[in-house]
């Protein structure tokens, strides 16, 4: 009889299968492919990107860079099979899909103690533990039985994702911080548009390209996640009347009411990225800068995650996860993966990990202790526990998740090196207090060899092209 049942063969799942094996612990990894497919896997193979082949930037300064290199040194089979199977890619970290499906399938059908069914667990099994990874298509039955668990309020079925930008890289001399009417603290950041640059910003929504919706999609257009350029197709003025109204938004610095208004709400607890409120889209990443460019303080904007509308099946982590990803009211119900609360490839590689890891811990009788918040892992794990309940959105990993120096660090790209080796630095410490004997044949590699660190600050154009890069388009 299995110690675990893990239901999803996707990244997460066969992340924590193997950790769990190396752990000494036997589980069995429910699979619904082939039997039942979902709209967008096309394969029978466990860990199937379902679309872009990439992994994102392996450089030492890119939050993505950092969390492949915490992953590698966790002895992860997503980047060891992934390096197998690495295609050129630039400074990315790209694979052929099927080489990559493939390795991970072999590797994890190599451990004795994983048996892999092949069936749909149709509801949440009532003896623990059980680890939840079954991704952002989990089929209908099992979101039913989750929903039963969780509530329906909590459960999501799409993601409706408004771009988010860093603090630093927002225009204090054209923003105001108020809320409406004064009403409570003056949480939010303003970002005052005249009639000119209203319909200037209407116009390039409505003329940037869109991803077209999957067929499974479709349906998704309900209020409330409707993309800001279909709102605004609904006529000219429709957005200074909906989520750009300015009313209760009077601008201090001329006493008198803006045209429209973009709000910027509080991302995190430090207050180090912001939310651009009512903006979730479909434009092209490529295109989401140059048009939310044009939002008046935003003008230099750092955007560290773009806007999107698809489908995803995830969790209000923040209201109902525990700090070692199990449910609050359920504590042998673990959740891994893109389900708990993440974005990206790597991230739900990452969860993967941290799930079992925590599920380890509770067969054992310890306590999890997840890596510290200056790590990549950490601070998205961080991010999962304190987010504001009430907006939550997915999220990919990113620098703004990591806390700040006290001491200034001239230049982005030295900051953003300082926060990867310390980050780095930290998650060593943290490996070497849980006994992860497994990881002695992992070899030590030094990220930051031959990095340049006098590099000259890129131009906006480029910062938007890197940021578009970054996010996958
Ligand atoms: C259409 C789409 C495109 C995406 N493109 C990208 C991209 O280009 N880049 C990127 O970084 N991220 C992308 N993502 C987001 C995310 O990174 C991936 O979905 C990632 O694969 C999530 O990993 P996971 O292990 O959580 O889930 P998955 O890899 O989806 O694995 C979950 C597994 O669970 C199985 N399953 C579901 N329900 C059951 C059940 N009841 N019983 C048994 N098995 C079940 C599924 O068949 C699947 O194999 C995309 C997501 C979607 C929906």
């Amino acid at each position: 009889m299995a110690d675990v049942t893990i239901i999803g063969g996707g990244l997460a799942g066969c992340e924590a299968a193997r950790v769990l094996a190396q752990a000494g612990f036997a589980s069995t990894l429910f699979e619904m492919r082939p039997a039942r497919p979902t709209p967008a896997h096309q394969s029978d193979r466990l860990a199937e990107l379902v679309c872009s082949n990439s992994f994102g930037s392996v450089l030492p300064h890119t939050s993505k860079g950092v969390l492949l290199e915490e992953l590698r040194r966790l002895g992860s089979i997503v980047v060891r099979a992934a390096t197998r199977h690495a295609v050129p890619a630039g400074a990315s970290l790209a694979v052929d899909r099927e080489g990559f499906a493939g390795d991970v399938t072999g590797a994890i059908g190599a451990f004795d103690s994983i048996e892999v069914r092949r069936e749909e667990v149709t509801a949440v099994p009532a003896t623990g533990p059980v680890l939840v990874a079954t991704g952002p298509l989990t089929s209908d039955a099992l979101a039913a039985s989750l929903a039963t668990h969780t509530g329906d309020a909590s459960l999501y079925f799409y993601d409706a994702i408004a771009p988010i930008v860093s603090a630093e890289s927002i225009d204090r001399s054209v923003v105001y911080a108020k809320s409406r009417y004064d009403k409570g603290e003056p949480d939010f950041l303003n970002c005052p548009l005249d009639e000119e640059q209203y319909h200037a910003f209407v116009d390039a929504l409505l003329a940037a390209e869109s991803v077209a919706p999957k067929d499974f999609e479709t349906a998704c257009y309900f209020e409330g996640c409707m993309p800001i350029e279909a709102m605004a197709e609904r006529g000219r003025e429709s957005l200074a009347f909906g989520p750009l109204r300015p009313v209760g938004l009077n601008d201090p610095k001329t006493g008198r009411r803006p045209y429209a208004v973009v709000q910027l709400r509080r991302e995190d607890r430090d207050g180090q990225l912001y939310n651009l409120v009512g903006c979730q889209t479909k434009m092209r990443y490529g295109e989401q800068p140059r048009v939310f460019g044009m939002i008046p303080g935003l003008q230099s904007a750092d955007f560290v995650r773009l806007g999107a509308v698809h489908r995803n099946t995830f969790l209000n982590a923040p209201r109902l996860l525990a700090d070692d990803l199990s449910l609050k009211t359920r504590r042998d119900l673990f959740f891994g993966g893109l389900v708990a609360g993440t974005e990206g490839y790597a991230e739900s590689s990452a969860l993967g990990v941290m799930a079992a890891l925590a599920v380890r811990a509770k067969l054992r009788g310890e306590t999890f202790v997840p890596p510290p918040r200056t790590t990549m892992i950490g601070g998205l794990m961080a991010y999962l526990r304190e987010a504001d309940a009430e907006h939550f959105q997915p999220m990919n990993v990113n620098f703004g998740l990591l806390p700040p120096f006290e001491e200034k660090i001239k230049g982005k790209r030295a900051r953003r090196l300082a926060a990867a080796r310390r980050a780095l630095t930290d998650f060593d410490a943290w490996i070497a207090e849980q006994d992860l004997g497994w990881l002695e044949g992992v070899p030590t590699e030094d990220l930051f060899e031959g990095v340049d660190e006098t590099v000259p600050r890129a131009g906006r154009r480029a910062r938007r092209r890197d940021a578009a890069k970054e996010a996958g388009d």
